[in-house]
């Protein structure tokens, strides 16, 4: 992949420290060694006082991001329908949990509600489940999903146990840590941060965990680097096995890469710009680009079907977003056209969002394949 982050040199001459964050690494590197880029990533985003997440709403104009169901309700009432065809691909189940994992402000589930009232027995049968760990995040969902009776998890694993599952994920696997193995002359090691001869912060490397092999799955010449993503494989696997169990499916959207490859893609994010990653640590998202290959692998070990990634604009075409557009644009005025039409362009068009984004299912007792991939 594409970007190369420089090592990007943070000094702490005096204790002065750009972040809360940063200080605990600095205290974390000179007490312990290292620490590698999946545990930095996990702080990052997760740290339940100064994690990225915990603190804020990252999203819209006036904060880091914007996604697509933030873009356009049109997007979050595609996913209702697919949601909504699963379901009667299951049989129309007189119970299932709708799942959403880290629903952001809850703006996807919102509409994607909306958009299926009308669809017979649907709302009746369903118990809306958030995975979402942010504080903050879960509130914004509470008002956004005013109305419904929705049950929090921190993780899959709470989950009820029994009935099928239908589960929406937009930009919820790039938030998941990677870890990062660099190919030296004398075999793999892990990129990790260290703390350099002048103290500052900076990337180095450390001796490669001893699980690595398997895990590598491209040949690889001096200086490629890979990314691991454990965290992601594991989530996909418990849920791939509750789908067995339960029956049901799974939609990911992300941006990422369909074929294993090298290359590092973490990358941080501030008011709508790219920025240093040991900068701002913990005031900056943090992702990283998502393999989807190792994500279906993952999946088809636990013998569950996969579909996909095929891009976002063919999959939200199949699912009929222009014929919902055009549909809106028959109420809308002058200004609020060109926004519907600028808005559907991004989401659709390959040069865009249509092209970066991929979407993957996974699928389990359903009558037919799910809507959207062919
Ligand atoms: N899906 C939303 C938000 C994407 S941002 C949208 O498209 O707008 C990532 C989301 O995942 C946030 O809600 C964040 O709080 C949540 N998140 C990050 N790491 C998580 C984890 N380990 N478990 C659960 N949720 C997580």
């Amino acid at each position: 992949m594409g970007r190369q982050t420089a090592a990007i040199k943070c000094a702490d001459p005096a204790g002065v420290r750009t972040s809360p964050l940063t200080g605990l690494l600095f205290t974390r590197i000179r007490e312990s060694g290292p620490v590698d880029i999946g545990t930095f990533m996990s702080l990052a985003l997760g740290h339940p006082v100064h994690g990225y997440y915990m603190t804020r709403d990252p999203f819209g104009a006036k904060g880091d991001f914007t996604t697509a169901p933030e873009i356009s309700q049109m997007f979050g009432e595609t996913l209702g329908a697919w949601a909504a065809d699963v379901w009667v691909k299951l049989g129309a189940p007189s119970r299932f949990s709708l799942v959403e994992c880290g629903p952001g402000r809850g703006t996807l589930m919102a509409d994607a509600l909306r958009a299926t009232r009308r669809v017979p027995g649907f709302h009746a049968s369903l118990a809306v489940h958030l995975v979402e760990t942010s504080p903050v995040l879960r509130a914004y969902q509470e008002r956004a999903l005013k109305g419904f009776a929705v049950t929090w998890h921190d993780t899959l694993e709470t989950l009820p146990a029994n009935g099928p599952l239908v589960l929406l994920a937009n930009e919820f696997l790039d938030a998941l840590p990677v870890r990062q193995i660099v190919k030296t002359a004398s075999g793999w090691a892990e990129r990790a941060l260290i703390l350099d001869a002048q103290g500052s912060l900076a990337f180095g490397i450390s001796p490669a965990p001893d699980s690595l092999p398997p895990l590598v799955r491209f040949s690889a010449r001096e200086g490629d680097i890979a990314e691991i993503a454990p965290e992601r494989t594991a989530f996909v696997r418990s849920l791939a096995v509750r789908l067995r169990r339960q029956k049901g499916a799974a939609l990911f959207v992300d941006y990422g890469y369909e074929r294993p490859a090298s290359g590092e893609t973490l990358q941080a994010v501030k008011n709508h710009a790219f920025a240093p990653v040991l900068e701002e640590i913990g005031r900056a998202d943090l992702t990283a680009h998502v393999d989807f290959s190792a994500i279906a692998e993952a999946a088809r070990v636990e013998a569950v079907s996969v579909y996909g990634p095929v891009a976002q604009g063919s999959f939200l075409e199949r699912l009929g977003l222009m014929a919902r557009a055009d549909i809106v644009l028959k109420a809308a005025s002058p200004v609020q056209a060109k926004d519907i039409r600028e808005a559907a362009a991004r989401l659709l068009d390959p040069a865009q969002m249509g092209g970066l984004f991929k979407v993957l299912a996974l699928y389990e007792g359903l009558e037919t394949p799910p809507e959207g991939f062919s």
